[in-house]
């Protein structure tokens, strides 16, 4: 996709201007009903696509993703523009600064169509956490795209964008990429920067892109990579070309099935298909090899504590006062109804009551309560322990085998409300996706078929995982894949 649109921008077929305009009409149909788009940034837009088009009508040379539409999920900054995360606490809020993936974006002539729908701070499965609109899943609109970039997810299967990016911090690229048939890579931890992506836990998030073709999530890596002076978790890298490892052989590869995941409480369908694409990727030439990653039971509960710790933390600094809603803001008096002034403490507490959403709130205090005096041992440090140990089952499985490979999820997309009521539910469609983001692995979510449900074809994401910064391996091994096997979207 992406290097075709490119070859038609330097051999003058289309230019930027029409593509982007093309891509706004594409919003203007489609996304009433889709609703990934929390704002659009057409001035900006058009502002870069013509700088593109003067560049190649002198003939300069463009970089690859110069000129090519593309959607940004709404917490990654964008300077001047405003940013989100799908909260109301943030309704007004303009970034004053540029991500430093937005940056490099910039840098290289990417068209930013605007930003989309999520799951309020990144904080669920389904975009139904968002305080403005649920996202339709584009394969069945009674259905949700997943989430948290279920807006990033459903925008690039519904062709609203070219490709967009998203974060991860226990599956947010992979399994809306999985719900929505597309891709979705979560880069090594630290291999992308994190300046400028408001944080939801600081020692799961990653930045990744969500695309049509594995090809394009290796180039659009290859742009976004590198360490950062602004991140002190980001990993020194060198210039890598990821779509330059994409050979179609994985002949030598050894692929470990991890059993614990094939248990309990996984779709027959999926289970189904899962085996199928074991099959495919053995007559590709790969060895497949039963593992054990003995503690991906504690991954879900171990995750449940870590994040809302550091959610609680992270979101202590929305306070009413520095960025985005104040409650007494409204009446602009900074008095109560009484009369009476309000006080510092107060301004607090109505802001953060009125401006974060019951999913939020929730984490708050369950990640205040995990790190309070007398607690933290039992519940903090515990976890800690255990995701110490969770990482050194990857350890010991990556020494049998390249990659590890299951299912993205337990289940299809599901149907707008059919979680909200039941937590632990909704909780557990990252079960397979969580423990990449304890351990800091790469995952990458690929289509590998398609059931029928009321009437419907839904789609069915694969996970691949491999070892820490072995983005090639797994891009390989899934583009592989792909080329032998999925239909294009
Ligand atoms: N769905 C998971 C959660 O609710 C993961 C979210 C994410 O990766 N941002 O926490």
């Amino acid at each position: 996709m992406i290097k075709e649109l490119h070859e038609k921008l330097i051999k003058g077929e289309t230019t930027s201007v029409k593509l982007t305009e093309e891509y706004f009409e594409k919003i203007k149909n489609r996304d009433k009903e889709i609703q990934a788009y929390l704002t659009l940034t057409k001035d900006l837009a058009i502002k870069q696509a013509n700088f593109i088009d003067e560049k190649i009508k002198k003939g300069d040379e463009i970089e690859i993703l110069s000129g090519i539409p593309v959607a940004i999920k709404d917490n990654i900054c964008i300077e001047g523009i405003r940013t989100t995360a799908a909260s109301k606490i943030l309704d007004n809020y303009i970034a004053p600064y540029d991500a430093t993936v937005i940056k490099k974006l910039k840098e290289k002539g990417a068209v930013i169509l605007g930003k989309t729908n999520m799951d309020e701070f990144a904080m669920g499965s389904s975009t139904e956490n968002s305080a403005y609109q649920i996202t339709k899943n584009p394969n069945d609109i009674e259905r949700v795209p997943g989430g948290s970039s279920g807006g990033s997810a459903a925008a690039v299967a519904e062709d609203e964008a070219v490709w967009a990016l998203g974060s991860d911090t226990g599956g947010s690229i992979r399994q809306p990429a999985s719900f929505c048939g597309i891709v979705g890579l979560k880069p090594t931890y630290g291999r992308v920067s994190r300046h400028g992506l408001l944080a939801m836990a600081s020692s799961l998030d990653q930045i990744g892109p969500l695309t049509k073709t594995v090809e394009d999530a290796a180039i659009v890596l290859s742009e976004i990579i590198g360490e950062d002076k602004k991140d002190a978790t980001s990993a020194p890298s060198f210039d890598k070309r990821y779509e330059n490892y994409l050979t179609g052989d994985i002949s030598k590869i050894k692929i470990g099935i991890p059993k614990e995941y094939l248990e309990k409480g996984l779709d027959e369908d999926i289970k189904n298909k899962f085996q199928e694409a074991i099959q495919q990727f053995r007559k590709l030439g790969a060895e497949i090899k039963e593992i054990s990653l003995p503690h991906s039971k504690y991954s879900l509960s171990t995750y449940y504590l870590i994040m809302p710790s550091e959610v609680s933390s992270n979101l202590a600094r929305f306070d009413g006062i520095k960025y985005g809603l104040r409650v007494d803001d409204k009446e602009s008096s900074g008095f109560k109804e009484n009369g009476i002034p309000r006080t510092l403490f107060e301004t607090y507490l109505d802001s953060r009551e009125y401006g974060f959403g019951s999913e939020v709130k929730r984490r708050i205090m369950l990640g205040t309560y995990a790190l309070s005096a007398g607690y933290y041992d039992a519940y903090y440090l515990k976890a800690q322990k255990v995701r110490a140990l969770i990482k050194r089952d990857f350890e010991e499985a990556f020494r049998e085998v390249d990659f590890i490979f299951s299912p993205t999820t337990p289940e299809v997309a599901f149907k707008i409300g059919e979680k909200t009521s039941d937590l632990l539910k909704m909780y557990l469609s990252d079960i397979f996706t969580i423990a990449a983001n304890l351990s800091g692995v790469p995952g990458i979510s690929f289509p590998i078929g398609k059931i029928k449900k009321d009437g419907k074809d839904l789609p069915i994401g694969g996970q691949l995982m491999g070892k820490w910064f072995d983005e090639e391996g797994i891009l390989n091994a899934a583009h592989t894949f792909e080329i032998n096997y999925s239909q294009p979207i």
